[in-house]
């Protein structure tokens, strides 16, 4: 399993086991952050839900695709993404807020704080990466980096719509 990549990366002295930790880490977020969308657009109520329920499943299906390139990724360095879906909470950088409060407002600034975290979780691995001249995973981080500055802005966007001024 990627014997090749993991080579070259260690001759230019990427600590691979380190950031084999660090995506895993970054999918346990995914998974997490796919399942807070997902039930927060079941239960969501009040201002504007249908477009906002429409948001969070679209972003719930951006954060599983977000999933599948990381534990790709995780793959090709030889490593072996986490099976127990228990060990999401233990590793996780942004957790998971329950969904208690239903309303739109309510939920969009829980998941506008999972966003920022995302932001910081892909901003630290696009630093490492580079420094460890690994530009495959670089490439990878920026991208969903980018996906997760659209998802914030997305939402502040909608909670500014329903902030009464
Ligand atoms: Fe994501
Ligand atoms: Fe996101
Ligand atoms: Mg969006």
């Amino acid at each position: 399993m990627g014997k090749k990549a993991r080579e070259i990366l260690e001759k230019r002295g990427m600590k691979v086991d380190e950031l084999i930790k660090k995506l895993n880490r970054a999918y346990a977020d995914e998974w997490l952050a796919y399942i807070q969308y997902w039930t927060g657009a079941q239960v969501a109520e009040g201002l504007m839900r249908p477009n906002i329920e429409a948001e969070m499943m679209e972003h719930a299906n951006e954060e599983l695709g977000h999933a599948k390139k990381v534990c790709d990724r995780i793959i090709e360095l030889g490593g072996t993404p986490i099976l127990d879906p228990k060990d999401y909470f233990k590793q996780t950088n942004c957790g998971y807020d329950v969904p208690k409060n239903f309303s739109t407002k309510a939920l969009l600034k829980q998941n506008i704080d999972a966003e920022r975290c995302a932001i910081a979780v892909y901003n630290d691995i696009v630093e490492y990466a580079r420094k460890g001249g690994d530009t495959v995973t670089f490439h990878i981080a920026r991208s969903i980096m980018q996906d997760e500055m659209e998802h914030e802005q997305d939402l502040e966007d909608l909670l500014t719509d329903i902030t009464v001024k």
